[in-house]
């Protein structure tokens, strides 16, 4: 549960709450319309709340395989920084080879 989106939940459940004490047969339809726009935002607000908490601190894979190593725990990410650090090392001793000979 994402509990950062729990107070603005709340606060949108109430707004709701006051929008079905103050419905009638003489509503308008801006009032209709004005609740349709809350409950849409309750709803936006309940998905956020819903989901599950982030596995990684990555940005682009949140919900990705963790490395304890890595440095925003992501796996994905961690995999990619030490292959390219690697193969950079790996080019070195080539590179020395060529300049050589
Ligand atoms: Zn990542």
């Amino acid at each position: 549960m994402n509990r950062t989106h729990i107070s603005d939940l709340a606060r949108a459940l109430r707004v709701l709450g006051s929008h079905g004490e103050n419905l009638g047969l003489e509503s308008s339809t801006a009032t209709l319309d004005e609740i349709h726009t809350d409950l849409s935002r309750a709803l936006d607000l309940m998905r956020i709340v819903n989901r599950p908490k982030p596995t990684t601190d990555c940005a682009r894979h949140p919900y990705g395989p963790v490395d304890e190593e890595a440095i925003n725990r992501c796996l994905l990410c961690g995999t990619h920084e030490r292959r390219a650090r690697y193969s950079g090392q790996a080019d070195r001793p080539a590179d020395a080879y060529r300049q050589r000979y």
